[in-house]
């Protein structure tokens, strides 16, 4: 065994360490100090390709791992964004493909910072259950289709270790320590194929195309090394997703998607994230027919009552009336006539999270009800005194502030902008 400065030393220098001496500062007892100071190593000088299938394979060793697809004998599928503000659209996206009768298992994340998680979404929903036991999840994903929870204490538990050591370290920002962190646990939990969406924008992780192309292409590579196959959305996050952003808000806004009444940019998303889903999976479907069969469940009512079997499968209530309200609404009006030039999706998302519906920190208790409802998106039109927003919140003084922002976060002009697509490109590893 080298001793772990040495290895630290190495990697300061811009040396490549092994396999195995990764192994040991992973999976030995090495203590936070010294793990530290290797993570700003490599904040500094990267990890080539070898190392990061490496420290990938490293994380997925740390804990369990479930064999969803052997235990179905079906071909699983799995999406994973890499957050933004308003992102639902694993709620949409997971019924529609359960209805077209491909298993759907997934472990999300909670929200922290701007961006929302889809665990605090669903915990919206009175009587959901976001905490099963892998045989509980397991069975569901056979019994039901799907079911979406939250990670497993045991699952990648040197990514807990290692992500709460970046977050204090200032060493989140690196693209080989992303791409592991968020493709070790994908490998870890069964799924045989994924839609990655890599979210573009001032709202999200990655500000550029170039960046995001970056990011998607190192994942691509690990889930190619993993055996999975992977395709890429890198998609735009330079406005909220849809127009709702708050949890309840949220999962109202993903029903009315599954019923064909939701928003076009969250609507296009889910289908294309379904078509690739449905082209991974073993209904033997190519993306232009996955695409029509995803539209058929939504048109014949299919993905709705997929939602409403999975979300009685996990104890809660799926009537809309069952989700909470806020008390009070406000709205924010346009100052005059106009276009929308820009709505910057992360003053929007911080708005939100000053209402209540995010946490700062990771032991915030989260307000389900509040929100905001963007009712203009980037190039409607608006009349002077027409609403461009909805506030939702609890009081007040909270109502008040959040009005100020999202009234400041909207650009107005006279020319129609440029009409931006919410796919911006779609990236597959190569063969
Ligand atoms: N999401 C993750 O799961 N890990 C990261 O490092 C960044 C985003």
């Amino acid at each position: 065994m080298t001793p772990i400065p040495e290895l630290i030393a190495r990697k300061r220098d811009g040396g490549e360490l092994t396999a195995g001496e990764i192994d040991e500062l992973v999976l030995g007892d090495v203590p936070d100090y010294q793990l530290a100071a290797f993570l700003m190593a490599v904040y500094f000088r990267g990890l080539s390709s070898r190392e990061t299938f490496g420290l990938t394979d490293a994380m997925v060793r740390s804990g369990d791992q479930i064999h969803l697809g052997e235990a179905l004998g079906r071909r699983v599928v799995d999406k994973h964004s890499t957050g933004g503000v308003g992102d639902k659209a694993t709620l949409a996206v997971g019924p529609v493909v359960a209805a077209c009768g491909v298993p759907f298992g997934k472990m999300s994340g909670r929200g922290l910072g701007h961006t929302g998680g889809t665990l605090d979404k669903l915990e919206s929903i009175p009587g959901f259950r976001v905490e099963l036991t892998t045989e509980e999840f397991v069975a569901q994903v056979k019994e039901v289709g799907i079911a979406v929870v939250g990670q497993t204490a045991d699952l990648v538990p040197a990514d807990k270790k290692l992500y709460a050591l970046r977050d204090v370290t200032a060493t989140v920002d690196n693209v080989s320590l992303i791409a592991a962190s968020i493709m070790s646990k994908k490998i870890a939990s069964g799924a045989d194929a994924i839609v990655l969406d890599v979210k573009v924008g001032d709202g999200a992780f990655m500000k550029t195309v170039a960046d995001a192309r970056v990011l998607a292409e190192a994942m691509l590579e690990l889930g190619r090394h993993a055996g999975l196959d992977v395709v890429c959305e890198l998609t735009d996050m330079d406005q909220p997703l849809g127009r709702a952003v708050g949890n309840a808000l949220e999962v109202r806004e993903a029903v009315a998607t599954l019923r064909g009444e939701g928003p076009h940019d969250l609507t296009e998303l889910v289908l294309e994230s379904c078509a690739h889903l449905l082209a991974f999976s073993d209904l033997g479907v190519d993306h232009a027919a996955g695409r029509r069969k995803a539209e058929g469940a939504i048109a014949d009512g299919s993905a709705v009552e997929a939602y409403e079997r999975w979300v009685e499968a996990q104890g809660g209530n799926p009537d809309e009336s069952a989700l909470p309200k806020a008390p009070l609404i406000r709205e924010v009006f346009a100052p005059h006539d106009g276009y929308v030039q820009r709505l910057p999706a992360l003053p929007i998302g911080l708005a939100a999270l000053h209402l209540g519906a995010g946490r700062r920190t990771k032991d915030d208790a989260v307000d389900h009800a509040v929100g905001i409802v963007c009712r203009r998106k980037r190039g409607d039109s608006v009349e002077e005194g027409e609403p461009l927003a909805e506030i939702h919140a609890h009081d007040e003084a909270s109502a008040d502030a959040a009005a100020t922002a999202v009234h400041d976060a909207y650009e107005l002009g006279d020319e129609r902008p440029r009409e931006v697509p919410i796919v911006l490109d779609t990236i597959v590893a190569d063969p």
